[in-house]
């Protein structure tokens, strides 16, 4: 076994790719399990050593440590999300709470903590650099934050808290997945599905062979309340059928998780110290106080739900319902776009295919801004089928990275799409940065072009962004690695890289129609971003009651008991003034996975946090000429390759030379009224 697991050795793929056509599952447990061995025992040897602590023995050894754990961590879980099966659920339910009692055997290591400490207090007279010295704070930081300097009773009471959380967040997630695949609607004529274009219903046919329900037709349900088909469906039977299935998932089964997670949470806050979870998290981030996340969502919903009040009012005149309902909202704003602005989301789908917007959009953008260029590597090999391997090379020809894109939706992933790292960059270690982005795209039928959704084309800008926030990392220390900065901070360069989306020489360049290479219609661009405008009041209501959500259930204090999930729920919004029946929030909370699974708890804000830095940024690139290399270089040099190596606001005024403005943001969002 151990000569043959691919995980024991580095691999020797160009890159460091993981060698994934080898990988097969029985080779994750061993080398999780081999690889916190070997971790841990590297941390202990830093520990013991009998020389006293320097930077190089204590946290340059422990940068250095960890190598297979990494290895498995990075490919389990980017396989986990995109690619999983009950084998993989099996596993991830025990490595989960397996990793977390892991990270508190070494953070909770007190002679480890002791030289880390020593280092800290001497800090400034170790001849250190920048970077190394906030490396040296970080450290310091972070073992503080995981509970080193708690009595020897707080430790063993946080390690608890620790495993009973990683172990309800594993089942919220499967519960969620199993939840969201069971339903998904079943529908016996192509007649029901009346208004969804002739490809959507081919895809709802073949979706439904692929689960086994031949001959009829499925629409499984995507990540938001939401569902893309409720902007087509004709039959306002099925829309509120469609979006009652969205918005009533994981009710029996996770109610009484959200409400562990919350109050295991607020406990473990209060040990650490803070007021309650949201305090604690924020602390950390850029934001700092509790206060500062609530001004500014408080700031906000206002003029959100005035706007979308208007906007519900004039729907509701147009479909003329008495009882216009919130499965009404995403049909009759398309009948308003259209006319209106004349606009007709569905007839824009042909100039949007996916393999030209990937080339002729995202990479020309990213030629243009930064000089890269693209070639695909099919003797590379990903872990699915539909992965597709692109080396990227500086302008002047150097070598980059790898970028891994897997566009296609299938049963086996999470909804949603992201970017993950599969090799972290690091001048310590020699390794240049592998980075993959998960969309998805509802796969076409053999042969036909895979058309997006002009929100889908702007979710592969967005996600390209943080591909190149890792591509372009230039630093020293792996902690620092790419998108290693605070998640109120990591939404910005992905925001930013959406600027291009509707830039008039991106545009042109790759909105083309799929069968004639006809140039999308200038007017319609134009009627295009006119309509953008049309409907920001929904879009912005729905994201600010999902963060007020995230937010009032992470600053319950230790032993308030939150009682039942769906009252603590609409309690919530009715209090922040969001309580708006024909507009549910992006995410309820039983399948608010963000907050309850994946890592962005009392973190939900950071969208619109990052947001303020993202308009700010566009009128910089506007007051500098648009889309200029030497811009990009800049934005390059001072944002995108340092990662969490520098402070990330210094980094930002350093660049924008002055402080964040809101104003571009309210302005952006139809907000200054
Ligand atoms: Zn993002």
């Amino acid at each position: 076994m151990t000569s043959t697991n691919p995980f024991f050795s580095p691999s020797t793929l160009p890159y460091e790719l993981p060698p994934f056509a080898d990988i097969r599952e029985e080779h994750y447990l061993p080398a999780f399990e081999q690889g916190m061995a070997e971790h841990l025992a590297e941390t202990e040897a830093v520990a013991a050593n009998p020389e006293p602590p320097t930077f190089e023995n204590t946290i340059v050894a422990l940068e250095r440590s960890g190598d297979l754990l990494d290895r498995v961590s990075k490919v389990f879980f980017n396989r986990a999300s995109s690619d999983t099966a009950p084998g993989i659920q099996e596993i991830e339910a025990k490595v989960n709470p397996a990793l977390a009692a892991h990270a508190d055997a070494v953070h909770l290591n007190a002679d480890l903590y002791v030289r880390i400490k020593a280092l800290y207090a001497s800090r400034t007279e170790l001849g250190l650099d920048a970077e190394a010295l906030r490396l040296l704070e970080r450290y310091h930081t972070r073992f503080v934050r995981a509970g080193a300097e708690l009595s020897e009773e707080g430790r063993e009471r946080l390690k608890a808290l620790n495993a009973r959380i990683a172990e309800a967040s594993t089942a919220f997630e499967q519960n969620l997945f199993a939840d969201t695949k069971a339903a998904a609607l079943v529908l016996d004529s192509p007649e029901e599905l009346s208004g969804l274009s002739a490809d959507a219903v081919a895809a709802a046919a073949a979706n439904a062979t692929a689960l086994g329900h031949d001959g009829k037709y499925v629409l499984s349900l995507k990540n938001f309340s939401n569902q893309s088909e409720l902007a087509s469906l004709d039959d306002r039977a099925l829309r509120r059928r469609l979006l009652e299935a969205s918005l009533g998932r994981g009710l029996t089964s996770n109610g009484e998780l959200t409400v562990r997670l919350a109050a295991l949470r607020a406990e473990r806050a209060a040990l650490l110290g803070y007021e309650n979870h949201a305090a604690y998290v924020v602390a950390d981030q850029t934001a700092g106080t509790p206060e500062a996340v609530t001004s500014l969502l408080t700031r906000l919903v206002p003029p959100a739900v005035a706007n979308a009040e208007r906007e519900a009012a004039a729907l509701a005149a147009a479909s003329g319902l008495e009882d216009f309902s919130a499965w009404d909202w995403a049909y009759w704003s398309e009948k308003v776009r259209k006319a209106e602005f004349d606009i007709d989301t569905a007839a824009m789908r042909p100039y949007f295919e996916l393999d030209r917007v990937l080339r002729d959009g995202v990479f020309h953008a990213a030629g243009q801004v930064y000089g890269l260029s693209f070639t695909e590597r099919p003797d590379l090999i990903g872990y699915h089928p539909d992965v597709r391997v692109f080396e990227v090379f500086n302008a002047d020809g150097s070598p980059l990275g790898l970028y891994l894109g897997d566009f296609f939706a299938r049963a086996s992933k999470r909804g949603g799409a992201w970017m993950n790292s599969l090799v972290d960059q690091s001048a310590l270690t020699g390794r240049k940065p592998v980075v993959v982005n998960n969309l998805n795209v509802a796969k076409p039928a053999e042969g036909e072009p895979a058309l997006l959704t002009y929100d889908e084309v702007n979710t592969l800008f967005h996600e390209f962004g943080h591909a190149l926030h890792g591509l372009f990392s230039d630093v020293r220390h792996p902690f620092f690695s790419g998108t290693a900065v605070p998640r109120d901070f990591v939404e910005y360069p992905s925001q930013v890289n959406e600027m291009w989306v509707t830039r008039p020489e991106v545009l042109a360049h790759y909105a083309r129609h799929h069968e004639t290479g006809e140039p999308m219609p200038a007017e319609l661009v134009a009627r295009m971003e006119d309509a953008e405008r049309f409907g920001q009041g929904f879009r912005t209501v729905e994201y600010l009651a999902a963060a007020v959500l995230d937010w009032a259930w992470h600053t319950i204090p230790a032993g308030h008991d939150p009682g039942d999930a769906e009252e603590f729920e609409a309690a919530a919004l009715k209090e922040a003034g969001l309580a708006l029946p024909a507009i549910p929030p992006r995410y309820r909370s039983t399948y608010f996975a963000h907050i309850f699974a994946h890592g962005y708890s009392a973190g939900y804000y950071s969208y619109i946090w990052s947001e303020v830095l993202d308009a700010d940024t566009v009128e910089w690139f506007k007051e500098n000429g648009g889309m200029r290399r030497e811009n990009g270089d800049v934005f390059r040099r001072e944002l995108l390759s340092r990662g969490g190596s520098v402070d990330p606001m210094a980094a930002f005024e350093g660049f924008r030379g002055r402080a964040p403005r809101i104003e571009p943001l309210l302005a952006r969002r139809g907000l200054t009224g």
